[in-house]
């Protein structure tokens, strides 16, 4: 006899409920879009235990009639599409015709709807797949859905459930990945009767930011926009300082669907690069906006991946998007002094207190008299200035450092415009040359000099080859390097800019990185490297004393060169205090 048998339908739903509904969350997910797709303007979640016990969801959307009401829970029953073309376009959150048959396949359901033109209500109950009469009953317009003890005919998936809080945080992060794009409609989320989220449907994407996730978030986020190619791009950017030790905030939202997207992740990544130190993640909402037709939602049974038509284009659109945004915002760290209620007791406070009252005592101003008096032509500096342009004392950008002091031989504190900065002398030192490198590469116009006496070196065959087949890289890094004997080689050349760094010791370390196969893949990402690691090696160094004509020049520079905040590393160059903050400290307000 043959082995083989269809599966009744009850059985097909429960497999269907296997892919589509993992945990107490996807049902709040489907029974949300649901709401959604069915025009609410106000959906209220309610669970218990976690959605163990129960989860129930009312909107106020168009409701279903009686005999709506039954089929939405048979299998592939669905008002979203009706021919395969519309597959193409589909612009609901749902179209599989499968959640509810799922849901009621594996818990207790029961539904009670209303459609906006009808006088009464109806109402169905569904036991794992056992489904009851349609009834009339009394109900506001909308449709109330209420799913209780979910696999509890399963054991061996109800024992997969973890503990009331880890379920409750599944299903707040399922509803705030609906609610922040759904930004107009009235949503709220409770847990055995307390009210978690409330948020409201017309006060605007930040407040709603700042109601799922907190003020500070809401407050440091950098929007950049963009509408071409028809690819409409509105992005969210957190600062560098509420960056996270993971990618748990970054909401990527297609037409309103929260999505998951290798791509973008990687067009995120390479727009924060440098702006942010490799092992932090920003905070950072994307809401993009396509036609229907460009891509293709049927690739994932929850439909959390999609698959794009154009994925060159969408890449390069949010990068660069992204990237010069950031680029042109200053993202110096804002010093967060602690604030009194944080205070652990008054003792704390004091020492605070005190600490920087000592540092303000040994605060001296430089007088523009003082800095001139030592000429500096002709001896051996630390600093050599990048920039021509520096304007001459006592006007323009040189005016707004009328103070500064070096502190510790290593840091530079400087009067700004809002208070005080303190910079790190080697980081931005090292940011201004890796950017005034990239732009002499750029533009072809990297200056190099002839070493008076060649540097000569002593290479292996290997490190010979090597060198011979980064014979163009070197040209435009401005480094000439000739045989000089059998098995040793001289350095002739050397860009003015590294003047500062001992010409073998970095051609040492280029062919580390020439050497390093995972690099060499990348010509960018090599050349990238080359000129940070330059840039380290140029740069003055911590410890290293400065003249003030040197703090003055490299304070100048800063402004000149694009996006001086943060150093190649993407360690913070600057960190600011306001001085409204200094004041709250000495307690002058
Ligand atoms: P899908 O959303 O993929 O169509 P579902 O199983 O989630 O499939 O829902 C089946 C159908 O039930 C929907 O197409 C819709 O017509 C109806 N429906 C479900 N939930 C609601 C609701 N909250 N309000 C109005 N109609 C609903
Ligand atoms: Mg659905």
């Amino acid at each position: 006899m043959g082995q083989i048998v269809t599966l009744d339908q009850n059985m097909i739903n429960m497999i269907a409920a296997g892919e589509v509904i993992e945990r107490p969350a996807s049902v709040v997910k489907e029974l949300m879009e649901n709401s959604i797709d069915a025009g609410a303007t106000k959906i209220d979640v309610a669970v218990e235990d976690g959605g163990r016990k129960l989860i129930s969801v009312t909107d106020n959307g168009s409701g279903m009639d009686a005999d709506d009401l039954s089929l939405a829970f048979e299998s592939h029953a669905t008002s979203k599409i009706k021919t395969s073309a519309d597959l193409h376009t589909i612009s609901t959150l749902g179209f599989r015709g499968e959640a509810l048959a799922s849901i009621a396949s594996v818990a207790q359901v029961k539904a009670i709807s209303r459609p906006k033109d009808s006088l009464s209500a109806n109402c169905i109950e569904i036991d794992c797949g056992s489904k009851g009469a349609v009834n009339p009953c009394s109900a506001n317009f909308g449709t109330t859905i209420e799913v209780r003890d979910i696999f509890y005919k399963l054991p061996a998936r109800r024992k997969f459930l973890k503990t009331a809080n880890t379920e409750f945080g599944h299903i707040a992060e399922q509803f705030i990945r609906i609610a922040l794009p759904n930004s107009a409609i009235d949503m709220t989320l409770s847990h055995n009767g307390r009210e978690i989220y409330h948020t409201n449907g017309n006060t605007g994407l930040r407040q709603r930011i700042s109601e799922l996730f907190s003020n500070e978030i809401a407050e440091n986020l950098i929007e950049a926009k963009t509408d071409e190619n028809g690819l409409r791009i509105l992005a969210l950017l957190g600062k560098p300082d509420i960056s996270k030790t993971n990618n748990n905030y970054q909401y990527i939202f297609l037409n309103g669907r929260y999505i998951r997207d290798k791509f973008i992740s990687h067009a995120i990544r390479e727009a924060y690069r440098g702006s942010l130190e490799p092992d932090r993640f920003p905070v950072v909402f994307i809401f993009i906006q396509m036609p229907f037709e460009d891509y293709d939602v049927n690739v994932h049974p929850t439909k959390i991946e999609v698959r794009f038509y154009n994925t060159n284009l969408l890449h390069s659109q949010i990068l660069a998007t992204l990237r010069s945004k950031l680029l042109a915002t200053n993202l110096d760290i804002r010093a967060k002094l602690p604030s009194e209620q944080t205070f652990g007791s008054e003792l704390r406070h004091k020492e605070i207190t005190e600490a920087m009252s000592e540092f303000f005592k040994k605060y001296r101003t430089v007088t523009t008299q003082q800095r001139f008096n030592f000429p500096t032509a002709g001896r051996h500096t630390a600093y050599s200035p990048v920039s021509e342009k520096f304007p001459p004392p006592g006007t323009g950008q040189a005016s707004a450092f009328r103070k500064f002091l070096q502190i510790h031989d290593s840091f530079i504190v400087t009067e700004s415009e809002e208070g005080f900065a303190i910079i790190d002398q080697h980081a931005l030192h090292e940011r201004i040359i890796y950017e005034n490198l990239c732009n002499r590469i750029k533009n072809g116009n990297l200056e190099s000099q002839r070493l008076l006496l060649p540097a000569s070196f002593e290479l292996t065959d290997a490190q010979t080859e090597l060198l011979q087949k980064n014979a163009e890289l070197l040209e435009k890094l401005g480094i000439e390097i000739v045989p000089f004997g059998p098995k040793t080689m001289a350095i002739q050349a050397f860009p003015t800019i590294l003047s500062k760094s001992d010409p073998v010791d970095f051609i040492h370390d280029l062919m580390d990185l020439l050497a390093d196969k995972n690099l060499f893949v990348e010509t960018d990402r090599l050349l990238e490297k080359i000129l940070d690691m330059a840039a380290c090696k140029a740069a003055i160094k911590a410890g290293q004393k400065l003249t003030d004509n040197e703090i003055e020049q490299l304070l100048a520079d800063r402004f000149i060169v694009e996006c001086a905040s943060r150093c190649p590393h993407g360690r913070p160059t600057t960190i600011k205090f306001s001085i409204a903050e200094l004041e709250k400290q000495f307690k002058r307000t």
